[in-house]
């Protein structure tokens, strides 16, 4: 039989594997990266999940495998799922091959991984972080890799992985081939193309334009640390059949799921640490509207296939304004009307601007409800149903239980009374928090210009570190808005530091000041604070503030969302292989 794959000419018990996995006909990705693969080019592949991108990379790869070799082939993915995965895929597409494939990744025994590298892998799958660690420690030899892979680029860059894929790549052979595929194209990506590739050929599979039109799109002006009881004073009043809620972390989704549930709103979490069971289970949970909401970060909602979401929340705004255009497709569809939630700090609004000129479309500011809005809306809701039963005549059970009452001698207003409270008693698992005063700010792009995602936090902060300035990776801390020059003139006078950086006993709003205990003395370099705390606490490298190195020790700028979760992993910290702790300054 041939196949569409018969065009590439690969090897027959590759083709036969494809035949084995059903595939017919490759996808446009497919036909547009492996002939390109197979000639030795290097290939830029903006693509997403569900092109069947992993195919256009592995085939030509498996093809090309040499018997029983070093490791010659070696895929960068973002998390653990995804490396999983496409090491799945490597197995099943090779198994005629023989090939031998190994996922490595961060949370695994290191015994077991080191002892199937010492047996022979053909090919490597596995996390940034724990491949340099391997690559280190001398376990994993990669001087004989001839193909690289860079999958999910954006999604690596933004996880704060920039320095160990780069050290990674200066590990390997001058000479190799480079593959990259990223579903955007931000400038760290096309930098890292540019400096690590040879003349590249582009290929790129249009995404799909979600019906924008179907998604009324709205967003709420909340300061960041109301934005949980801004999100539970929502689910009060919406008509939430079933709701996808993105924040930025693995961490996040977790803490913020327990809270909504704390507070009467049941929610679950999709991120990359469940097994595929259990992301299974959780799925079908969701699916089956057994729990409303699902708390989820980007890469975890990947290929999530589910047609009935009502109601789709930014509780983060994403980095890219296409991962804002994504999310919000996952609603709207099948014909049905969808509604897309932002919850937007002061800070955040010229990022809003920015995704509303992407999609050519205005995102209507709404006010959040009062608690007196959200009262009444409660008791409407008591009249709904107790008129339905009132209607239905159906309660006999309880009008005896009522005549009881009356025989007792009470009257029947009081009963009715008490019984109306005894219903709304689970009301009080939903305590409306009070909302602080939201500053009106300018809603301008920084003057600094670029996007965070344009702007490379690390290099910038090498730059500004270079010249003894405060470096500071969180671009929005460059917003010279009057309120920020306010803010930056508050500052006390700070003694000199023998790097000349001034430490400053004050931090900005929002932002708690933690101190890691290294510093000038162990050659520590902004960019490796930023990437050290961004990997290990799994916070975006681009919401560190404020860095201060002194001699000793280093002070670091956090949002204060984040401060719990980066705190405790005090003590996992590394720098240079240094142990750091991390406390409150
Ligand atoms: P990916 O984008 O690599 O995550 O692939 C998405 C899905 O498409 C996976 O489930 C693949 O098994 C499937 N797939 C990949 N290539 C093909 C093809 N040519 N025909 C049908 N399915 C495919």
């Amino acid at each position: 039989m041939t196949t569409g794959f018969s065009q590439f000419d690969l090897h027959p018990q590759l083709v036969q594997a494809i035949e084995e996995c059903g595939y017919s006909i490759p996808t446009p990705i497919q036909t547009g990266i492996i002939p390109l693969m197979l000639k030795g080019d290097d290939v830029l592949g903006q693509a997403q999940t569900g092109t069947g991108k992993t195919a256009a990379f592995a085939l030509p790869i498996l093809h090309n495998l040499q018997p029983r070799g070093k490791v010659q082939a070696l895929v960068l993915a973002p998390t653990r799922e995804l490396a999983m995965q496409v090491a799945d895929s490597f197995f099943t597409y090779g198994k005629h091959l023989g090939a031998r494939v190994l996922a490595i990744y961060g949370g695994a025994s290191y015994n077991r991984q080191i002892s199937q590298l010492n047996r022979g892998v053909d090919v490597v799958v596995g996390t940034p972080g724990r491949l340099l660690d391997l690559i280190q420690r001398k376990s994993l030899d990669i001087s004989h890799v001839r193909t690289v892979v860079l999958d999910e680029a954006d999604e690596m860059l933004s996880m704060g992985f920039i320095e160990d894929i780069e050290t990674i790549l200066k590990e390997t052979p001058a000479e190799r081939q480079t593959a990259l595929f990223s579903a955007t194209l931000p400038k760290e990506v096309r930098k890292l193309a540019e400096r690590y590739m040879n003349a590249p050929q582009s290929v790129t599979i249009q995404r799909e334009q979600p019906a924008v039109a179907a998604i009324e799109q709205r967003y709420y002006l909340v300061n960041a640390s109301d934005k949980l009881a801004a999100l539970t004073r929502l689910f009060e009043i919406e008509p939430v059949h079933s709701a996808l809620v993105f924040a930025r972390t693995r961490v996040g989704t977790g803490e913020l799921a327990n809270e909504l549930t704390r507070r009467g709103f049941p929610a679950e979490t999709l991120n990359g640490d469940l097994s595929q069971e259990l992301r299974e289970r959780v799925l079908n949970r969701f699916r089956q509207n057994q729990v409303k909401v699902l708390v989820a970060t980007d890469v975890a909602a990947r290929g999530l296939d589910i047609e009935d979401i009502s109601h789709v929340v930014n509780f983060d705004l994403p980095e890219d304004d296409e991962i804002y255009l994504h999310r919000i497709g996952r609603t709207g569809r099948a014909g049905k009307n969808g509604i897309a939630i932002s919850l937007i700090t002061p800070q955040e609004q010229y990022r809003l601007r920015r995704i509303e000129s992407y999609i050519r479309q205005k995102i209507t500011r709404a006010n959040l409800p009062t608690v007196e809005e959200i009262q009444h809306f409660r008791d409407n809701q008591l009249l709904e149903k107790v008129t339905v039963w009132l209607r239905r005549g159906r309660a006999q059970h309880e009008r005896d239980i009522t005549d009881e009452l009356m025989k007792a001698g009470f009257e029947p207003l009081d009963i009715a009374a008490a019984a109306l409270k005894v219903a709304r008693a689970e009301e009080k698992q939903r305590p409306i928090d009070s909302l602080g005063v939201v500053p009106e700010m300018s809603a301008e792009r920084p003057r600094s210009g670029k996007r965070p995602a344009e702007r490379g936090g690390i290099s910038r902060g090498r730059a500004e570190h270079a010249r003894g300035g405060n470096y500071n990776s969180n671009s929005e801390k460059f917003a010279r808005g009057p309120e920020k020059r306010k803010r930056i003139e508050n500052f006390p006078a700070g003694r000199q530091t023998q790097t000349g950086l001034s430490t400053r006993t004050s931090h900005e709003a929002g932002m708690v000041r933690l101190s890691l205990g290294l510093g000038h003395k162990h050659g520590v370099r902004p960019n490796e604070v930023v990437s050290s705390i961004a990997y290990y606490a799994e916070i975006p490298g681009s919401a560190i503030g404020k860095i201060l190195i002194d001699e000793q020790t280093t002070l670091v700028d956090i949002p204060e969302e984040f401060a719990r979760q980066a705190l405790a992993k005090s003590g996992d910290y590394r720098i240079h292989k240094l142990p750091a702790t991390l406390k409150l300054a």
